[in-house]
């Protein structure tokens, strides 16, 4: 017990009127808008409870939130206030893979966050209601197995031998997705993407695709600078896609050879009309606005 808490204890005392029926102490001073009573102390604007917190239990964690279990906001008797977290303590609790070990604060909201460890040896932050609620139950590598199962049961990855389709879903993604990949800077790195729906599962990208006609067939993007995505795949014969590559068009509006699929693109246009506007010899800003046009 401190000099500094007796006096908390006094101040306390002095500006609190004791409630005969609830057995609160009623705060004297002013309020603020959450009704919680508002004190100077030690030349700082603090709120009363906390002082009364403090008196009484100086031994205890100060930077812990205090709740009163009366309820009442105006009450300052330290035998109604408790200390705690708003949330649970989950340090130490298992939620599927996820093992909590600390609480981690995460700026500017000072939200809290837990950090787990999973059982294959990641580790990963997860906000306490997807722990608690079930909708997170590893780093991720859960869904990663699930996934993986359903495509053995399928019958296109078999241990050691991958079907052609299932190796042609895995090379896209790795174009797409990883930085590291030899062809990256080609895909990935062009902007070029994989939606969502193929990325997430390759049931999803086989449904769309379909089994490959044959050895002869591989894969091939449409629109050669559009996405992985439904309507914009097949599986083509070598020829149809040297073909396919020699008819990208490209223009060249302040001497840097742009594709117009990109141009289309980037304004948000059809690539054909575009091309077409083009091709008619309409300049750049007419071709894209699509009025007044004014040949070069
Ligand atoms: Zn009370
Ligand atoms: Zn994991």
């Amino acid at each position: 017990m401190t000099d500094t808490a007796e006096r908390a204890r006094a101040y306390i005392e002095r500006r609190s009127i004791p409630e005969p029926n609830s057995g609160c102490w009623i705060w004297e001073g002013t309020f603020d808008e959450t009704g919680n009573g508002n004190a100077i102390w030690e030349r700082r604007g603090v709120y009363a409870h906390r002082i009364a917190y403090f008196g009484w239990y100086s031994d205890r964690d100060q930077t812990q939130d205090v709740f009163r279990k009366c309820g009442n906001t105006a009450c300052v008797n330290p035998d109604h206030l408790v200390g705690g977290r708003k949330f649970t303590d989950l340090t130490g609790k298992k939620f599927g893979r996820l093992l909590v070990q600390a609480e981690v604060r995460k700026p500017p909201s000072k939200r809290i966050y837990w950090a787990c460890l999973c059982d294959c040896g990641n580790t990963h932050t997860v906000r306490p209601d997807q722990l608690v609620s079930g909708e997170i139950v590893s780093c991720g590598c859960y869904m990663r197995e699930a996934v993986a199962r359903r495509e053995t049961v399928h019958g296109h990855a078999r241990r050691g031998s991958h079907s052609a389709e299932f190796e042609a879903w895995g090379a896209l993604r790795e174009r797409c997705n990883k930085p590291s990949s030899p062809e990256y800077k080609n895909y990935g790195g062009r902007g070029i993407t994989v939606c969502q729906r193929w990325d997430e599962s390759f049931q999803s990208f086989f449904d769309d695709v379909g089994r490959r006609p044959s050895p002869k067939h591989s894969l091939d993007r449409i629109d050669v600078n559009g996405n992985y995505e439904p309507g914009n795949v097949r599986w083509a014969l070598y020829e149809t896609q040297v073909n396919n590559k020699r008819n990208t068009v490209y223009f060249e509006p302040y001497g840097v050879r742009v594709p117009v699929s990109i141009l289309a693109r980037a304004v948000g246009m059809n690539r054909n009309t575009l091309k077409a506007r083009l091709e008619h010899g309409f300049d750049l800003v007419s071709a894209i606005r699509g009025e007044n046009y004014t040949n070069v």
